[in-house]
């Protein structure tokens, strides 16, 4: 069988290995003409690295990431605790592999070379798809510069502003949230010694929140800040920067651990973009055409869970296609097995924004106390899924 895939973010990287590992001849559609190193944190729970642990690279990723203690919430101005989940070795009994914070671009290195060492030919640079034709027995996938390519079928894993989801479900657009994310990265040596633990810390307030954690060995600090703008700019994205002065009077009166790490940080390396999410498909594909990852089902990035979210579908989609020459089928049944638990995913995410930028002390307290007594059944639906075993319907 012969797979196109269009994208070679996380999920078309993660797909592109899972469907060379089975035996099938791909091909990788990337737009970019290299794949740059975006410098963010990405968390990657015990679902992720049962996908990485099937492609062999569990160990490579552990090697350069950071394993957090647990994951705090604390107030934004006392640093209180409101909430508290345990990792760790217990987390690592519990589902089987670490929680751990690892660089992105250590990650996107990672698939990259594991990818050029099956198979070079596999990527193809420099070919933005734009548009897609299918016929009983193929697919036709044309590129800007006028080639095509002909594939048994389909997988677009080309993001959140999907061309291959726009032109088969034109009326499916992201939506911008209302949110906008300050992204810096420090380097620790520039912080005060025992600066905060190992820890996920995630301080919330009034319309905004922080999350802030060690990557690379605990070389780096990942910081994302979210804040609340009613309007979005007519145009930002992953390496939009804003001046430092504004995240500094965004998070003035914040935790010290949070006001000392941005003062450390360089003038010129702050970043600041819109977060959009998509409202959740019904369908995710037609025929020998499915969807993946952000283009199906991209989320606010509150539970920290997309990336994770595209390694689960890569590995259920290769599962699914196993031992079938029933395209249509196989690909039907990779939604039927995604479809709720992303779409759990999505509206969680947009409900736990609401929960950690709660105005009144009084109402945080108390949202976090329901979410302690909510508790573990809730916590646990992340992390106790094992894309490599699960079983299909
Ligand atoms: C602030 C923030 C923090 C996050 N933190 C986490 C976290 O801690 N943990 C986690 O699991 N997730 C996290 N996420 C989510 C995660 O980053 C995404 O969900 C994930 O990267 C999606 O991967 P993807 O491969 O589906 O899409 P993308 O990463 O968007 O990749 C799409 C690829 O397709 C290419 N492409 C686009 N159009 C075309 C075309 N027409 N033809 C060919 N190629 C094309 C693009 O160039 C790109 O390479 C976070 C997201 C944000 C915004």
């Amino acid at each position: 069988m012969n797979i196109a895939i269009s994208g070679a973010g996380i999920g078309g990287l993660t797909a592109a290995l899972c469907l060379l590992k089975s035996g099938y001849k791909v091909s990788l559609l990337e737009q970019a003409n290299q794949l740059s190193e975006v410098g963010a944190g990405v968390q990657c729970g015990a679902n992720a690295l049962h996908v990485l642990k099937h492609l062999g690279l569990e160990q490579q990723v552990l090697a350069s990431a950071v394993q957090p203690e647990a994951v705090l919430f604390r107030d934004f101005k006392s640093g209180q605790i409101l909430h508290q989940l345990t990792l760790g070795d217990e987390y690592q009994q519990q589902f089987g592999a670490p929680y751990l914070h690892v660089y992105r671009a250590d990650l996107q290195r990672i698939l990259l070379t594991a990818l050029g060492e099956f198979d070079a030919q596999t990527l193809l640079l420099n070919t933005q798809v734009v548009k897609v034709e299918q016929s009983n027995s193929s697919v036709t996938v044309s590129a800007r510069d006028g080639r095509t390519f002909e594939a048994d079928c389909l997988i677009a894993a080309d993001g959140i502003r999907s061309a291959v989801r726009s032109q088969m479900f034109p009326s499916a657009k992201p939506v911008y949230s209302g949110y906008q994310a300050w992204r810096i990265m420090v380097p620790t040596h520039r912080l005060p010694e025992g600066w905060m633990e190992t820890v996920t810390a995630n301080f919330v307030g009034p319309g905004k929140h922080c999350v802030v954690y060690y990557v690379r060995n605990r070389e780096l600090v990942n910081m994302v800040g979210v804040v609340e703008a009613e309007h979005q700019p007519a145009k930002d994205d992953w390496i939009s920067k804003a001046p430092k002065s504004a995240l500094l009077e965004d998070f003035a009166d914040w935790h010290p651990t949070v006001t000392k790490l941005i003062e450390a940080v360089d003038e010129d390396q702050c970043y600041r973009w819109s977060l959009n999410h998509l409202p959740p498909l019904s369908k995710w594909g037609q025929g020998r055409i499915a969807l993946l990852g952000d283009a199906a089902h991209a989320a606010l990035p509150f539970m920290a869970a997309g990336a994770a979210m595209a390694m689960e579908d890569a590995r259920v989609l290769d599962r699914c296609l196993q031992g079938t020459s029933d395209i249509e089928s196989a690909l039907n049944q990779y939604q039927r097995n995604r479809i709720k638990r992303t779409k759990t995913i999505q509206n969680d995410s947009a409900r736990l924004g609401k929960l950690y930028h709660l105005g009144s002390p009084f109402m945080r307290r108390a949202a976090f106390a329901g979410l302690r007594i909510m508790g573990q059944q809730k916590q646990d639906f992340l992390p106790s899924y094992n894309a490599n075993q699960v079983a299909l319907i």
